[in-house]
């Protein structure tokens, strides 16, 4: 896939995405389809976004053409884990020099993909260009399309250089290519009017099992993971299933809109977060599905999980109820979590929309209430005020924000990708409910909260 100017202002300006209408719904929004300013890959570029969307295909081999710190400085940014293959989490680059820079890398990328596939045998290997890649004009595709030919292994350029934008539109990057060179190239052995994909579930700590045993058990098969802990075989299959459900929902939009165009497939928009969030998802793909029996088995499932949720969750909820959150994340988890700490007897008193849609705005606006705070601007200072003036107890936020907490010196609970624990499905809420008691009652904020005793010694 070439990458121009078009492309890039294509991706930016995605028709399915909210965040490109504007308020009134008509015309674009300007700023989407604004050039990167320098400055805009701070907290990733779109290397590392095509990376963080490409890298949970377990089975395949990510190699990164670039000088060694660019992959060095994204390698395992996200915990997504594998359920077979550990080959993604290792890191292959070309570890660029001057020379290479002088005289070009297209030859030292041909050897290193032949070496790979020699020494590793991937199902596939992503070959990922960067900044000085770009630069140099190494010509990504027909290197790809040589080595595939002399390797028989698909070989797919990915064209990510850092300095075309931020970690978003990377994710799109990654989309393409996978729609341009992979979704579609093989056949499923079978098919079944239950196949649905997964789009933009990344696995993180492992929270896809969570749910995938329950579409087990309502007979649903889903038939590729896009990306977590997914298969290359699996997604080149990938146009022969009858629903698309993306998760988190504008990171790869784009392939959703596509396959549709392309293969007839709907998508829906969902979420695995929450209790209520869980049994919409769950609804809504038995409702597009068009199954009566599915519907009915779905219902009944959904009975079943609640009491055994209300059972396990009921020593937790006595302890979090009334408990005042901040929260601080963005796109579809700015509501969904919202939605999951009311289940738990929360109060969320205010959150951030600086990622949201105004279709998230709207869902936030219904879930937080009139006093509800919604954070437009995002630093420190801005969310130590807000903790401060809605006396919150705690502070859920992505990992780079626990700092902001413990200033505030109170609890936190890491929600982004680098978490730890899984907060996806049923099981998923009994570990947040969990993992929020034991931050909220830890006996160390006692000790935090105390005065230092140079302010309360008498001299
Ligand atoms: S691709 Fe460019 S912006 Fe991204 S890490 Fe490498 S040099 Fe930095």
């Amino acid at each position: 896939m070439k990458l121009t100017q078009g492309k890039i202002n294509e991706l930016l300006s995605e028709s399915a995405c909210e965040h490109n209408h504007k308020k009134e719904g008509k015309g674009k929004n300007k700023s989407c389809t604004q050039v990167a300013q320098p400055g805009a890959a701070q907290g990733g570029c779109a290397f590392d976004g095509a990376m963080i969307a490409l890298v949970p295909i377990t089975d395949a081999a990510h190699l990164v053409h670039g000088p060694i710190a660019c992959a060095g400085n994204s390698w395992g940014s996200r915990g997504s884990l594998s359920s077979g293959s550990m080959l993604y989490k290792m890191g292959f680059t070309t570890d660029l020099s001057e020379n290479d820079v002088i005289f070009g890398g297209e030859k030292k990328l041909y050897k290193a993909i032949l070496e790979v596939k020699e020494r590793y045998n991937p199902a596939a290997v992503f070959v990922y260009s960067t900044c000085v890649t770009a630069l140099i004009g190494d010509d990504l595709d027909a290197v790809c399309q040589k080595a595939a030919e002399k390797t028989g292994t698909p070989v797919i350029p990915v064209n990510s250089p850092g300095f075309i934008g931020s970690k978003n539109l990377g994710n799109r990057v990654g989309g393409e290519s996978l729609l341009e060179y992979v979704v579609g190239t093989r056949e499923p052995e079978t098919t079944t009017p239950y196949d649905i994909n997964l789009i933009g579930e990344y696995n993180i700590a492992g929270e896809l099992w969570g749910v995938l045993p329950l579409f087990e058990k309502l007979g649903i098969r889903v038939l590729s993971q896009i990306t977590g802990d997914g298969r290359y075989e699996n997604i080149a299959c990938s146009h022969r299933a009858k629903l698309n459900v993306m998760i988190c929902s504008k990171a790869l939009i784009n392939m959703a809109r596509k396959m549709e165009e392309r293969y007839g497939i709907p998508y829906v928009e969902e979420s695995f977060y929450g209790v209520a969030d869980m049994n919409r998802c769950l609804r809504n793909i038995a409702a597009k599905i068009g199954d009566a029996d599915l519907q009915q088995r779905v219902e009944q499932l959904i009975i079943e999980e609640t009491l055994k949720l209300d059972t396990a969750l009921a020593p937790y909820r006595a302890r979090l109820k009334g408990k005042r959150v901040v929260l601080y994340t963005g796109g579809v988890k700015s509501w969904s979590i919202i939605s999951a700490a009311k289940d738990l007897g929360m109060e969320v008193c205010a959150t951030s929309t600086k990622k949201s849609t105004e279709e998230d705005k709207a869902r936030i606006k219904e879930l937080l209430g009139q006093d509800g705070i919604m954070m437009e601007k995002g630093n420190a200072q801005e969310l130590l005020r807000v903790i401060a003036q809605t006396k919150a107890d705690m502070l859920i936020a992505g990992g780079r924000n626990q700092y902001t907490a413990l200033k505030a010196k109170i609890p936190f609970l890491d929600i982004n990708q680098e978490r730890h624990h899984p907060y996806a499905g049923y099981v998923g809420m009994v570990e947040m409910a969990r993992e929020l008691e034991e931050a909220l009652y830890s006996p160390v904020w006692a000790q935090v909260r105390k005065p230092a005793p140079w302010d309360t010694e008498v001299i």
